[in-house]
C-alpha cells in the first residue's frame, strides 16, 4: 500500500481492493467490488511489544499444559474450523476475492495440518532416550525439543488460511504462543482464526493477532520473539532477516516461487493438461507453488499445448461462482500486464488470452508460447493466471531450463520411465509426480524451498522441529572407565586412551 509521510494512504492507494488506514484502523476492502469488509486496529510498536509480553506469559502456561492437553485443544480447534468452514471461506472471498469453492479446498488442507500437528507433536518433539556411544557408555543420553516461547508468524494474502497455518498449527503444537501478523489484504481471515482459537483456549492469549502494514511486521521481527516464521515475497524476506539479525532471532523463510512443470514424452497428456491448467490458474495464478512455466518435450508439445488451450479456454472469469476471481492486489495487475507485454515484444505468442486478457481487477487465462528464457514471464514471479509453455528437445534440457531461475520452491513432472529421476534433479524443495501442488496438503512431508524461495521447513516432522529447540541431556549412570574428563590422570591413563582410540578408530573401515 502506498502511504504518505503520516502513514495515511495516498489517493493512488484508494483503488478498490487496496486496504487503507483510517482513524488508526486498517480498512479491508473487496478487490471485486471495493466494498468495505472490516476495520481492525493498527498495532504500533508499543502494541506489538505488549502483545509479545502477554504471549510470553501465555506461552509458559501453554507449554506447561503438555502434549496431551494441547492435542485436545488443537483437535477441538480443528473441529471448530471444519464445522464453520463456509463462514471462513466467505471471509476469504470477501477480502481476497477467492472463489468460495477454492477457499474450501484451502481450508480443508489447513485443518489437515492442524490435525496432523496436534497428533504428532509428542512423537516428534517429546522426550526420548537415544543410544549412548561406546566411549561414553557410562552416561545415558536424552533428547527433547523445547518450545521457543513466542513465535511471530507473518503471513501473505494469497492463501490466508493455509500458509500461516503451516506455521501456526505446528508452532502451537510444539508448545509456543504465537503473535500473528496477517497480510494487510486479509486481516479479517487472520482475526477469524485467532477468535476461533480463543473460543477453544479462553484462559490465556496463546494466539494473538496484530494488524497493520509492513511496519507492524517489522516491529514483530525486532522485539525479541523466539523465532519468526515468514511467508511472503523474497524482497520482504530480506528485510525480515535484516530486522531479525538485530536480535539474532532465527527465521524460517517461505519465499516466492517460479515453479515449473516438465512434460516428458511418455506422459498422460490429458492428465498433464488438466493438472497444468489447475496448477497454473487456481486462485487466479496467485499461488506460491503455482505452475508458471511448462517445459514439454518436442514429441508431445503440440498435442499438449492444444489440450491446455482447450481446457483453459473454458474457464470462466468473474465474481464468486466463476473459476477465476479478481486479482487480489490491484498493483499486481501491472506486473502481470508487463510480463505478457514483454513476452510478446520478445517474440512470444499468446495462443490464449494476451494483452487484452488484462481487464482490472480481472485477468483471463493467458497461455504464452515461444517466449525466450530471459523474458520476465519466465524468470520473475508473475502471480497471475498465465503460463509459458516451452518446447524442449528432451527431458535433460527441460531440467536444465527448469533449474535456471533463482527460485526453487516446488514443481511437477508428468511422465513414466524417467519421472522419478527428473523429480530428483529438479532444484526445488518439493516435486509432485503426475500431479501438481500435492505436497502442500501432504502433512507428513516437509514444505519449503531453496535459493530465493527461502529455507527452513514447515509441515511434517521437520516442520514441528522448526518451532522447537533441540535440548540434549546426558546423565551419568556409572563411574568412567576412561579418564578423559578429568585432570586427575596419569601418563598410563593417556597411553590407554591412545590404545582405545586406535582399537576403535584406527582402521580405515
Ligand atoms: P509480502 O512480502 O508483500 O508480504 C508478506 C507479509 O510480510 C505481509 O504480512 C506483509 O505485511 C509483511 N511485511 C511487509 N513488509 C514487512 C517488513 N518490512 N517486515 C516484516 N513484515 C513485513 O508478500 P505478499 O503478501 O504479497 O504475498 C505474496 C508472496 O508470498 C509471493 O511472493 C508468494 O510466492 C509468497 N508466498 C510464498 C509461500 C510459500 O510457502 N513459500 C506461500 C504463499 C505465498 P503487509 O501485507 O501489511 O505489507
Amino acid at each position: 500500500m502506498r502511504v504518505d509521510e503520516m502513514g495515511q494512504p495516498t489517493e493512488a492507494a484508494r483503488v478498490p481492493g487496496t486496504p487503507y488506514v483510517a482513524d488508526g484502523k486498517l480498512v479491508s476492502t473487496s478487490p471485486a467490488t471495493g466494498a468495505e469488509v472490516g476495520r481492525f486496529p493498527v498495532a504500533g510498536v508499543p502494541d506489538v511489544a505488549a502483545a509479545i509480553a502477554r504471549a510470553r506469559e501465555a506461552g509458559a502456561w501453554w507449554a506447561e499444559l503438555g502434549f496431551a492437553e494441547r492435542r485436545a485443544r488443537l483437535l477441538a480447534w480443528r473441529a471448530r474450523i471444519a464445522n464453520r468452514a463456509t463462514e471462513l471461506a466467505a471471509a476469504a472471498y470477501a477480502e481476497g476475492g477467492k472463489p468460495k469453492a477454492e477457499a474450501i479446498v484451502e481450508i480443508f488442507s489447513a485443518v489437515e495440518h492442524v490435525n496432523w500437528a496436534a497428533r504428532n507433536a509428542k512423537r516428534v518433539l517429546g522426550h526420548r532416550k537415544v543410544r549412548s556411544r561406546l566411549v561414553l557408555v557410562e552416561h545415558s543420553a536424552h533428547l527433547e525439543y523445547q518450545p521457543y516461547g513466542v513465535v511471530g508468524v507473518i503471513g501473505p494474502w494469497n492463501y490466508p488460511v493455509l500458509t500461516p497455518m503451516g506455521s501456526l498449527a505446528y508452532a502451537l503444537a510444539a508448545g509456543n504462543a504465537v503473535v500473528f501478523k496477517p497480510s494487510e489484504y486479509t486481516p479479517a481471515v487472520g482475526q477469524w482464526l485467532a477468535d476461533s482459537f480463543a473460543e477453544i483456549v479462553p484462559e490465556k492469549p496463546v494466539f494473538q493477532v496484530v494488524h497493520g502494514l509492513g511496519e507492524t511486521g517489522a516491529a514483530l521481527c525486532r522485539l525479541g520473539v523466539g523465532k519468526i516464521a515468514f511467508t511472503g515475497s523474497t524482497a520482504t524476506a530480506k528485510k525480515v532477516m535484516a530486522g531479525c539479525a538485530e536480535t539474532l532471532t532465527p527465521v524460517v523463510i517461505e519465499g516466492g516461487g517460479k515453479d515449473a512443470m516438465i512434460v516428458d514424452d511418455d506422459a498422460d497428456l490429458d492428465a498433464a493438461a488438466q493438472a497444468c491448467v489447475w496448477g497454473g490458474l487456481t486462485n487466479a495464478g496467485q499461488t506460491c507453488i503455482g505452475i508458471e512455466r511448462v517445459y514439454a518435450v518436442d514429441a508431445v508439445y503440440d498435442d499438449f499445448v492444444a489440450k491446455v488451450v482447450e481446457r483453459a479456454g473454458k474457464l470462466t472469469v468473474g465474481v464468486d461462482g466463476d473459476d477465476i476471481g479478481p486479482i487480489t492486489m490491484p498493483s499486481q495487475v501491472d506486473i502481470i500486464r508487463r510480463h505478457i507485454d514483454d513476452a510478446i515484444a520478445r517474440g512470444g505468442r499468446a495462443v490464449l488470452g494476451g494483452p487484452e486478457a488484462v481487464r482490472p481487477p480481472y485477468v483471463s487465462p493467458t497461455i504464452l508460447v515461444d517466449v525466450p528464457e530471459d523474458a520476465a514471464a519466465v524468470r520473475e514471479e508473475t502471480f497471475g493466471p498465465t503460463l509459458t509453455v516451452t518446447r524442449v528437445g528432451d527431458a535433460d534440457e527441460a531440467v536444465r531450463l527448469a533449474n535456471a531461475v533463482s527460485y526453487g520452491l516446488g514443481g511437477s513432472v508428468f511422465g513414466k520411465r524417467r519421472a522419478v529421476s527428473i523429480a530428483r534433479r529438479m532444484r526445488s524443495g518439493m516435486t509432485a509426480i503426475n500431479s501438481v501442488l500435492t505436497f502442500a496438503g501432504m502433512s507428513t512431508l516437509p514444505f519449503g524451498g531453496v535459493g530465493d524461495s527461502g529455507f527452513g521447513r514447515i509441515h511434517g516432522d521437520d516442520g514441528l522441529r522448526e518451532f522447537a529447540r533441540a535440548k540434549a541431556i546426558t546423565r551419568r549412570r556409572a563411574p568412567s572407565v576412561l579418564p578423559a574428563q578429568t585432570f586427575e590422570r596419569s601418563e598410563k591413563d593417556v597411553d590407554r586412551l591412545v590404545k582405545v582410540m586406535k582399537i576403535l578408530f584406527g582402521r580405515p573401515r
